[in-house]
């Protein structure tokens, strides 16, 4: 990782409108390519070469190595630097009309859901009850690349695979390490309510500092029980978008320590069970289909389920 003064010197080194320019002179069409000095100073704005020359120092190191035949090319860093000032994930602010969904509220069920869009964070929620299902940022280019029919299920892919990564240890930002913790809401007052305690699945990464809050469910729904279990029912879980998953899951506290939630989803009177621990892992799945199920699955269901899952 880098410490405060790395990273105010390479960031410094790039406070100039040339040195700038010199990174996206060494990309084309997304791809790094090499200049000669020359080159590199015919197509600056600066007046003398000593000039350019100087500014060029400043980037040699970090962001533009100098090959062993005089040509100057990007290093990794400058290529990334390059790539987010093209996407403009440094600058750019987009905010964008509503863009209506096609799926109905799982609260109300009306066909009220949009997409607000405010400073590169997509809020989806519902205009009849007024309910916010989620809150997420979504990079500049893709808001500018993606037209109001494509925008929905663009955001909810780059969303589902930010959640795979996670979810398998490794920071979609950074590549870094990442903890995983599911634990129980704090719901202040409804505490000791008859309401099962609701439970949420929340990420951090260790490099960068990144993290993800989220339903358990929805770390479970690219599990190969999961999508075999939909296969079955005819049905394709990867379609479900992440602002809703479909009202036929359900998550339950069973116990706090070990922490163990149980996440069902059920079709056609057949259930699937998945036990998740704290770390977010599923250690024990159980499909029960219409016949076989007990006829009362009660409370003494789940501690024998506990005791399983341990
Ligand atoms: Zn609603
Ligand atoms: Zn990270």
């Amino acid at each position: 990782m880098t410490d405060g003064d790395d990273a105010s010197d390479a960031f410094g080194a790039l406070g100039s409108e040339t040195r700038m320019s010199v990174l996206q002179t060494l990309v084309e069409d997304g791809g790094p390519v090499d200049r000669s000095f020359s080159e590199l100073f015919a197509a600056s704005d600066e007046d003398t070469s000593a000039g350019f020359a100087y500014h060029l120092r400043q980037l040699v190191g970090t962001f533009v190595r100098k090959r062993a035949d005089e040509r100057y090319e990007l290093t990794d860093a400058g290529l990334r630097v390059a790539r987010g000032i093209a996407a403009g994930a440094y600058t750019d602010s987009v905010d964008r009309e509503p863009v209506p969904l096609d799926e109905p509220c799982p609260f109300c069920e009306e066909q009220s859901l949009d997409a607000r869009i405010a400073d590169n964070v997509t809020t989806v929620g519902c205009t009849s009850c007024e309910r916010d299902l989620l809150e997420l940022p979504f990079p500049p280019a893709g808001y500018a690349t993606h037209d109001d029919a494509d925008l929905p299920e663009a955001f909810d892919r780059y969303h589902r695979h930010r959640i795979g990564a996670f979810d398998d240890g490794v920071c979609p930002t950074c590549g870094g390490n990442v903890q995983a913790r599911i634990e129980p809401v704090d719901e202040g007052d409804d505490a000791g309510s008859e309401e099962p305690q609701p439970v949420t699945a929340r990420y951090a990464c260790e490099g960068c500092g990144d993290r993800l809050r989220c339903p358990v469910a929805l770390t479970v729904v690219d599990h190969p029980g999961v999508v075999a279990f939909y296969h079955d029912h005819d049905e394709d879980v990867t379609d479900r978008p992440v602002w809703n998953v479909g009202g036929e899951w359900r998550e339950t506290l069973l116990s706090t320590d070990p922490l163990a939630v149980r996440v069902t989803t059920r079709l056609d009177d057949d259930e699937l069970a998945l036990y998740v621990a704290r770390d977010g892992s599923v250690v024990e799945t159980q499909r029960r289909t219409a016949e076989t199920a007990p006829p009362e699955a009660g409370a003494g269901d789940a501690e024998a389920a506990e005791a399983e899952s341990a």
